[in-house]
């Protein structure tokens, strides 16, 4: 008895000191030496939100945060001291496995939330609470059942979650944690908790929103979705409508490089709104601040990466990218705010990839660990390891905050800075082999507001002989420009006079076809196995003997006087006696040609017709004349890739 009403005293002694029940004030920053903030026309209220679901576990893995000063601090101070005023944390049913080895991704159960959610309620930040519904990751590609609920019907599912859900806010309530708005469901465009039906998901998502309606009647009930730019959102509202769903916010995920523009954006969920009076808002969005990856596990965007980057891999062009998000966010007609997702999810340490997957599979700390494979095999059983979103983390790979973190505080205000170069736009030429290579004197600056400014630029070490000399190529050039790294990606071609050199309009276009001899076939065909290069090739066929006789011609004028070459190529079969042969006519005169052959199925030939001058106003004709007397099943031929080029010594 001693012992327990001891422990009560010390509990409750701990809780006066952790203080979750006083909060601290702190000073929100003033003002950006360096960052360039457009000023905009926030609401009050708005939602200024940061995901910080791994931060426990990348404390327990040895990471430190700081403040602007460079002093060590909690990182829910200086978030606070940022502008931010909602932290945004996912909840998992038991992300671990029948040994109780955490899955990853930080480990969130209902217990870290209310230890997250205590931390943020002590700097004055309100709780976003995401259950995903789930043991582990869910999104448009998964939506898995918690282990525990998995041998249920939807009928035993629907009071379980109720109940989950209830007695999870309930924990957070008796921890006086301040929590705003809860999302039912993460990324859930059509599946939810293992159901994949709309009936099966609303049925679930109305016992979330009457167990938040009961134990937080002042919390906003969210629903999110993601995939804007596939236009589905009116679809899904409409769903949740005809069920009958109980909630406040229909929010979206925004990941710029992947998910539309801002336009569609807002006029997605401008829908939501006009038909269904709803609250929007971007639930998820993040950009990269560099392109290098710091924890040895590789990221989602980075150098080379195949996804739209309308700004650059820089603190400004990351703060840029946010801003005009957020921009969005408040032309949308009842848009609430923005969750910048999981800016703090750095390397936990700078040495290798082993130290890192050590901290990675005891603590949490990388997106999976390998016991996740037993409940995630597909996904997380097979890419298990660290962050992907260090270089989009709103904190250096050592914990202090980057500038772009002071954008929360910083937007309704604005802050100007002078107005200079943040980035140099990457150039893209295309050379001739034939001609002179001319690299660009003037480069596109982005300045730290985005705008674009044409400057000079020098490029180095340029070696021109080697680039005519290398045939077809591509070469990148490094240059400077206003101080910056410039990059010319020179791309050394073989320039083709001729248009649908390839067929791969899918259609004779300039070509013109003389049949003499009624072929049964010859049509331009798509099929990129029976093609030299690309999808499209000339084909012909024809089952009567002697029927295969043809030209296939395009004319060509206002050339450069000069030399000029031509090939063509063709493969077939069955073709017997042939009289086949490329050919160039100068103002209609026969003038050059070569004799090919069909040999056999892909058995491709290159005919090339000796070189030929062009004078001033001379009008060219390029072609190939097929006549084939044909045996077995038909004479049969596919043509593609003809050429038109200049020639020099
Ligand atoms: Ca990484």
């Amino acid at each position: 008895m001693k012992k327990a009403v001891l422990l009560c005293m010390i509990l409750s002694l701990l809780t006066v000191f952790t203080g979750c029940s006083s909060k601290e004030k702190v000073d929100v920053v003033q003002g950006s030496e360096t960052l360039y903030v457009k000023k905009l026309d926030l609401k009050e209220g708005f939602i200024k939100g940061v995901d910080v679901s791994s931060v426990l576990s990348l404390e327990e893995s040895g990471v430190k945060f700081y403040d602007y000063e460079g002093n060590e601090a909690d990182i829910f101070k200086t978030l606070a001291q940022s502008g931010v005023n909602y932290i945004r944390v996912r909840v998992w049913n038991k992300p671990s496995d029948a040994n109780g080895d955490g899955y990853g991704g930080g480990n969130n159960d209902i217990n870290r939330a209310v230890e997250i959610g205590k931390r943020a309620t002590k700097y004055g930040m309100k709780l976003l609470v995401d259950f995903h519904y789930s043991d582990f990751w869910a999104d448009p590609g998964k939506q898995m059942v918690p282990k525990e609920w998995s041998k249920m019907s939807l009928e035993e599912k629907a009071p379980a979650l109720y109940e989950y859900t209830k007695a999870s806010l309930q924990h957070l309530k008796d921890a006086k944690v301040d929590v705003g708005m809860v999302q039912i469901g993460n990324e859930t465009n059509g599946a939810m908790c293992g159901e994949k039906t709309w009936m099966g998901v609303c049925t679930l998502m109305k016992e979330g929103s009457r167990a938040v309606r009961e134990i937080f009647p002042e919390a906003k009930v969210a629903v999110h979705f993601a995939n804007p730019e596939n236009q589905s959102y009116e679809n899904y509202a409409s769903k949740l409508d005809y069920y009958g769903l109980d909630y406040d916010v229909f929010a979206s995920s925004y990941y710029p490089y992947w998910h539309g523009t801002l336009e569609n954006l807002i006029s997605e969920l401008d829908k939501i709104t006009d038909k269904y009076g709803k609250e929007v808002m971007v639930m998820e969005t993040s950009y990269a601040y560099t392109a290098e990856d710091s924890d040895f596990f590789g990221n989602t965007i980075g150098e080379g990466s195949a996804v739209v980057k309308n700004y650059p891999y820089t603190v400004q062009g990351q703060a840029n990218c946010i801003l005009d998000t957020m921009e969005a966010v408040t032309k949308m007609k009842n848009g609430i705010g923005l969750c910048y997702w999981e800016p703090a999810w750095i390397t936990v340490g700078q040495n290798s990839y082993e130290e890192n997957f050590e901290k990675w599979e005891k603590y949490g700390s990388g997106w999976a660990s390998s016991y996740a494979r037993a409940y995630d095999p597909s996904d997380a059983g097979k890419y298990y390891g660290g962050s992907a979103v260090d270089n989009q983390a709103l904190f250096d790979k050592d914990g202090h905050p980057l500038e772009s973190l002071k954008l929360f505080a910083l937007a309704d205000q604005g802050n100007e800075v002078a107005l200079q170069a943040d980035a140099i736009e990457d150039v893209t030429v295309f050379c001739d082999l034939n001609d002179e290579i001319v690299l660009p004197d003037k480069v596109n600056a982005v300045m730290n507001d985005n705008s674009k400014k044409e400057v000079a630029v020098t490029w180095k070490d340029v070696d021109y002989d080697a680039m005519k000399k290398g045939g077809v190529n591509t070469y990148v050039i490094k240059g400077e420009a206003e101080g910056r790294e410039a990059t010319c990606f020179v791309n050394m071609i073989e320039y083709n006079f001729l248009s649908n050199y390839s067929f791969e309009d899918g259609e004779w276009g300039a070509w013109k076809v003389t049949d003499y001899g009624k072929a049964d076939q010859i049509y331009v065909e798509e099929k990129s196995t029976d093609s030299l290069t690309g999808k499209w090739h000339g084909h012909f066929w024809s089952a009567a003997k002697n029927s295969v006789n043809f030209d296939l011609e395009q004319e060509v004028k206002d050339l450069k006087p000069g030399k000029y070459k031509y090939a063509i190529s063709i493969m077939g079969s069955d073709a017997g006696e042939t009289a086949i042969y490329a050919y160039v006519k100068i103002n209609s005169d026969l003038f050059a040609t070569n004799e090919g052959h069909l040999t056999g199925y892909n058995m491709w030939e290159k005919i090339n017709v000796a070189p030929f001058e062009v004078t001033e106003g001379d009008i060219i004709t390029v072609g190939i004349h097929i006549q084939c007397a044909g045996e077995g099943n038909g004479a049969w031929g596919k043509i593609d890739d003809a050429l038109l080029n200049s020639v020099t010594e």
